[in-house]
């Protein structure tokens, strides 16, 4: 007999880079996801930049997705530590550049507190470059600790400049000629 399929979770991730070509790699980050066993993407952001906090370096790229997984937390989270090894993710130092950076941010309304894994990811409510996209995608999705949603959470942000669509850079005007 057959076992039954495992139950399908709603997950979102954040994905980010400062090191390299970065709209490439989290591009192919993102395809790698979906083709990982478990694995489907849902839907993604649009792509956004940041300014990095820490010791001085490039600008992020930042972007969140929505996936479904047949995978349990701790096994989603080494899918994503293998896809961040395979980019070859740099950890030199806290806070420091990388070339990519996978944060599982919600899976479905689960909290945990483990060694190595908290959810909802511990900083996200903090991070304008998780925010802003996840609103994008999901703005209804409510935070198991505060019961707040990400609507909510990210309003406290819309008018900072630390971080502003991709988009906005491709379709900046050119400076007026002298
Ligand atoms: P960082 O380099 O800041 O992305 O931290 C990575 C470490 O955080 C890993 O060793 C993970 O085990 C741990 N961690 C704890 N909670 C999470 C989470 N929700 N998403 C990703 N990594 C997590």
């Amino acid at each position: 007999m057959t076992a039954p399929p495992a139950a399908s979770h709603p997950v979102a991730l954040a994905l980010g880079g400062n090191l390299g070509d970065s709209l490439r790699l989290l591009e192919t980050a993102l395809d790698d996801l979906d083709h990982a066993p478990g694995l489907r993407l849902q839907a993604r952001s649009s792509w956004w930049r940041s300014r990095a906090v820490g010791p001085p370096q490039p600008d992020y790229l930042n972007g969140c997705a929505l996936l479904d997984t047949h995978l349990s937390p701790e096994a989603l989270l080494e899918v994503m530590q293998a896809i961040e090894l395979r980019h070859g993710r740099i950890r030199r130092e806290r806070w420091g550049p990388r070339t990519l950076d996978l944060d599982l941010i919600f899976y479905a309304d689960l909290r945990l507190d483990t060694e190595r894994l908290v959810l909802p990811h511990p900083r996200f409510r903090e991070r304008a470059f998780v925010l802003m996209p996840l609103a994008e995608l999901s703005p209804a999705w409510v935070d198991p600790v505060t019961g707040r949603t990400v609507a909510e959470l990210a309003q406290a942000f819309e008018d900072q400049d630390s971080v502003w669509p991709l988009e906005a850079e491709r379709h900046r005007s050119p400076s007026p000629a002298p």
